[in-house]
């Protein structure tokens, strides 16, 4: 900056030498009330590009923002920043923690039956006093003593000034207090360095000196040791569950709030809304969905044709028509995914699987795209905490289609990735601030989002539109506000470790993340998260006249298709009770071309419901599903599938008429005699009765069969 003659020698050597002061007070309108979150980042921000742009060192770079009385003009908007803090406040908005399982001690204790928070009342008594057990120390010869391992305390090798130390620290544990739950990280046990060692068991050794120098540090009594509170310092109590926000104006990039915890107080606080956690089904739109639709126009390009969207046919080229069979999947021996409901539901088009949120079929999609897909797609999304090596790393559908990633996704980059489906298949990096001023006003730092074209427009608008109707009719209901539309899909991880909403309106794109620092349950999952994004989203929109997303791109057009095979609608198609003949949104040269191949007429006894013998004297022809492949009996649809048995009342011979293993033949059936023939004898060829069946029915649903 020197160099650049935007300083004077003065203000350099001031910079270089000033101590970094503890506050200041970023904003626009320069009130002290910025949130300290926003303006820890929007600091962090300008740090790293005064570093990148004037080459200055980190500490040269912070020093220049708290001594030289630089302005950051940031992108917060106070009102928006406000609504999201006060709704953190409020305690009714968030989840409990609950389904917790203790030990005898009431230590709170995993599924593997390890400890994972100790019961504060575990460690101290009413006064704050720490006992240490007999089974936790021994006596050393010097007249000090070794704490072993593996009990209460942590023993933790750090350095201090060159020389080693270990810090003597808590574990983590958790304290109700009126009834709200909230978790201690640890403390430290302050003893000079001097008077520590570690054996070569890794227990900790306290020198006999420091029982000299200190004799009131430790008070021997009749059950072991007892520590007062003014031995340790324990870390804040926080308030659980935990959440974070960020809201984002995805047209230009500018961060509008940003809240990482609640209940919390001070500065350069951990901040979970940059602070990746477990995505859950919310990473599906990014790491199957739109790289699937993305992949499917590439194939389209390239000349191919949608004939091949039947069931599982992999290979297939993508779009949000394309049917997926919700059925039973196993991967190396076990039955993997499981849904978020009992069982299995059958086909749905990809539309209808995001909009339900279903596992098996983001798998299905996500095994045909490819894993280098999906990445290549979630990195141009923003998202930089794919773990792509390594013994544990996120290569595989458990993370990158389902959301069980090892490190997770933060809600910011969250955010920004879904503000490429909103704004047109164009990624915009999110920027904290725009301009940074010197104290002569002038400019020294000007910032303006990166924009990259990630995807093709139609790809991003089907997505929009895909995500808009997982609100409006999907599982997404609870983020709903009134007449201003919005897009978005919830995530929920194992146990209810995380609950997520991720969405955006026409203006804004917000995400929310609820969760324990420590995982434990929530007593609700992505519903919670969806209620407080609408609930903040409101009254962020207050004022604002509703929008409508954008109509669709000239490149994307509505056809009407049969959504159990993803085709064209056949005449048979509109005979499904189900109303299964839908308009849907196709980028040009993505829609189907052929004809719906899954409902099919079939001929069926009316007594039994199987399939019609030529003996049977009450036939009538039904449409059925058939799919191209062998149907799983355990999907929730199986009942509409075709019976693939013959009737087991009217069978002269099974070899010839097979059936159902499980239904016996009917004995009495006097095929000989014949039913309808009033004279008794002989074999009537009884597929004349074929003629009589006047309806086409498909269950409850009948037309006159002369229309067909
Ligand atoms: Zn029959």
């Amino acid at each position: 900056m020197l160099d650049q003659e935007k300083i004077t020698q003065a203000e350099y050597d001031e910079a270089k030498t000033a101590d970094l002061r503890a506050s200041i007070n970023p904003s626009q309108d320069t009130t002290d009330e910025i949130s300290a979150y926003f303006a820890d980042y929007a600091i962090k921000q300008v740090v790293g590009d005064l570093m990148k742009e004037l080459n200055l060192k980190e500490d040269e770079a912070k020093q220049m923002i708290y001594n030289n009385g630089l302005k950051i003009y940031s992108t917060m908007n106070s009102r928006m920043q406000k609504i999201a803090e006060e709704e953190f406040t409020n305690n009714n908005n968030f989840p409990k923690v609950t389904g917790l399982k203790k030990d005898s001690a009431g230590n709170i204790v995993g599924a593997n039956g390890k400890i994972l928070l100790y019961n504060y009342d575990y460690y101290f008594n009413a006064e704050g006093t720490f006992l240490l057990t007999p089974e936790e120390y021994q006596a050393a010869d010097d007249g000090g003593i070794i704490l072993t391992k593996g009990n209460r305390l942590n023993f933790y090798n750090t350095e201090v000034q060159g020389k080693t130390d270990y810090s003597v620290e808590f574990k983590d544990m958790y304290v109700v207090t009126d009834g709200v739950f909230y978790v201690i990280k640890g403390g430290v046990i302050s003893i000079p360095q001097q008077y520590k060692s570690k054996d070569n068991d890794g227990n900790l050794v306290i020198s006999g000196q420091f029982f000299k120098d200190q004799p009131d540090f430790f008070e021997f009594i009749s059950e072991g040791i007892a520590m007062k509170s003014s031995t340790y310092t324990l870390k804040q109590k926080v308030i659980q569950p935990q959440s974070a926000i960020v809201i984002f104006d995805y047209s230009y990039g500018g961060i509008k709030a940003m809240v990482g915890g609640r209940n919390t107080e001070g500065r350069l606080l951990f901040n979970r809304s940059t602070s990746p956690r477990q995505p859950g089904s919310a990473i599906k739109p990014m790491g199957v969905y739109g790289p699937a639709l993305q992949s499917g126009l590439e194939k389209a390009n390239a000349g191919m044709t949608n004939t091949t969207s039947e069931g599982n046919s992999f290979g297939a080229l993508w779009t949000a028509g394309s049917v997926i069979d919700d059925a039973p999947l196993t991967i190396q021996g076990k039955l993997w995914p499981k849904n978020w409901y009992s069982g299995y539901r059958g086909l749905h088009t990809l539309r209808q699987s995001i909009e339900q949120s279903i596992n098996v079929n983001a798998v299905k999609v996500f095994s045909d795209i490819g894993v280098q897909t999906s990445v290549n797609f979630l990195k141009k999304c923003g998202i930089t905490t794919v773990v792509e090596s390594g013994d544990i790393n996120d290569m595989n559908a458990a993370a990158l289609a389902l959301g069980g990633m090892t490190e997770g996704v933060s809600p910011l980059e969250m955010v920004a990735g879904y503000g490429s489906f909103a704004n047109k298949g164009n990624y915009i990096e999110p920027i904290a601030y725009t301009k940074v001023t010197n104290k002569r006003g002038e400019v020294i730092l000007e910032k303006t989002a990166n924009e990259t074209k990630i995807m093709d427009e139609g790809v991003a608008f089907i997505v929009q539109d895909m995500l808009r109707t997982t609100v409006s009719n999907g599982i997404a209901g609870s983020a709903a506000i009134g007449s201003q539309p919005v897009a978005g899909k919830t995530g929920t991880t194992s146990e209810n470790y995380d609950a997520w909403f991720v969405g955006f309106t026409p203006q804004y794109a917000a995400s929310v993340w609820i969760g324990n620092d420590v995982n434990v349950e929530l007593s609700q999952g992505s519903v919670s998260a969806a209620k407080l994004w609408s609930k903040i989203m409101k009254r962020v929109h207050e004022g604002v006249a509703p929008g409508s997303f954008p109509s669709a791109p000239s490149n994307v057009i509505s056809v009407a298709i049969d959504t159990m095979s993803g085709r064209l609608p056949s005449e048979l198609s509109a005979l499904d009770a189900r109303a299964t003949v839908r308009n849907e949104y196709f980028i040009k040269g993505t829609e189907p071309v052929t004809t719906d191949n899954v409902h099919i007429s079939a001929h069926i006894c009316s007594d039994s419901n199987y399939l019609a013998t030529p003996y049977c004297p009450n036939a009538v022809s039904r449409v059925f599903v058939k799919r191209p492949y062998v149907a799983d009996p355990r999907v929730g649809d199986y009942a509409y599938e075709q019976p693939s048995y013959y009737c087991n009342l009217h069978n002269p011979d099974v070899t010839q008429y097979p059936i159902d293993p499980n239904v016996t033949l009917n004995p009495d059936f006097n095929w000989d005699g014949g039913i309808g023939n009033p004279d008794g004898g002989g074999i009537i060829p009884r597929k004349m009765v074929f003629i009589y069946a006047s309806n086409i029915c498909f269950f409850d649903k009948c037309r006159s069969s002369s229309t067909v």
